[in-house]
C-alpha cells in the first residue's frame, strides 16, 4: 500500500498516511480535526517554499525513555 500525504487546510499541519489505493475516506488533521486535503506525489523536486511555517520534511519523533527509571 502506498504512503500518502495529507495536508491541513486549517492549520497547515502536514502528515503522511499508510493505507489502501481504494480508501478515498476523509482524514482527519491529527492536531485540529479539520478533513485534510491528500497532496500529489510529485516524487523529486519537492520544493513547497512560502507555503506557510512548518518544517521541511523533518519528522521529529520524540522518543522518550518510558518506564525506564527506576
Ligand atoms: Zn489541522
Amino acid at each position: 500500500m502506498p504512503t500518502y500525504t495529507y495536508r491541513c487546510p486549517d492549520c497547515g499541519q502536514s502528515f503522511n498516511l499508510f493505507h489502501s489505493i481504494s480508501d478515498s475516506s476523509e482524514k482527519l488533521c491529527p492536531t485540529c480535526g479539520t478533513p485534510a486535503q491528500r497532496q500529489m506525489g510529485g516524487g523529486s523536486g519537492i520544493s513547497m517554499s512560502g507555503s506557510g511555517s512548518g518544517s521541511s520534511g523533518l519528522s521529529s519523533i520524540p522518543s522518550a525513555p518510558r518506564g525506564g527509571f527506576s
